[in-house]
C-alpha cells in the first residue's frame, strides 16, 4: 500500500503560495506553472488543486477536470514553442521515477532530432 498524501510536499507548498512559481494557467480546480529544472524549454507541469499523491488515487471526478488542461496546455505550449511534438509523462511512485509525491502531469515540448535531458 502506497504511503498517505504529504500536506507539506513541494506541489502543496506551491498551491498555498508558500513556495514561488510561474504560473501558466489557473483555474478552480487545476494549476500549471513551469517546471523549475526544465527537460527542455517550455516543460509545464499541470496539478490538480485536490490532494492526490498521483494518478492511482486520484478521483476520477478530478481527472475528468485535469485532463482536458492537460490537452489545452499542450496544444498551447506546442504552439508557443514551435514543437515538432509534445512528450507528457506521470509517474507513479519512486519506483517509477516520481519524487514529488503530488499527483502532476509533464509536458515537455519536443523538437525532431533532440533528446530529452537525463
Ligand atoms: P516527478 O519526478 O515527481 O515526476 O517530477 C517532479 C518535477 O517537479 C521535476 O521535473 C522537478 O524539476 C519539478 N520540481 C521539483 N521541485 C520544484 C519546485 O520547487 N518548483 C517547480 N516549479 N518545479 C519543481
Amino acid at each position: 500500500m502506497s504511503p498517505a498524501y504529504d500536506p507539506e510536499n513541494i506541489f502543496a507548498k506551491i498551491l498555498k503560495g508558500d513556495i514561488p512559481s510561474h504560473a501558466v494557467h489557473e483555474d478552480e480546480d487545476t494549476y500549471a506553472f513551469m517546471d523549475v529544472m526544465p527537460q527542455a524549454p517550455g516543460h509545464v507541469l499541470v496539478i490538480p488543486k485536490t490532494p492526490s499523491r498521483n494518478l492511482l488515487d486520484a478521483d476520477p471526478a478530478v481527472l475528468v477536470k485535469l485532463i482536458p488542461v492537460v490537452q489545452k496546455i499542450a496544444s498551447a505550449t506546442k504552439e508557443a514553442f514551435e514543437a515538432d511534438g509534445i512528450f507528457i509523462a506521470q509517474f507513479n511512485e519512486a519506483a517509477a521515477g516520481q519524487t514529488v509525491f503530488h499527483l502532476h502531469f509533464h509536458i515537455v515540448p519536443r523538437q525532431q532530432g533532440t533528446d530529452l535531458k537525463p
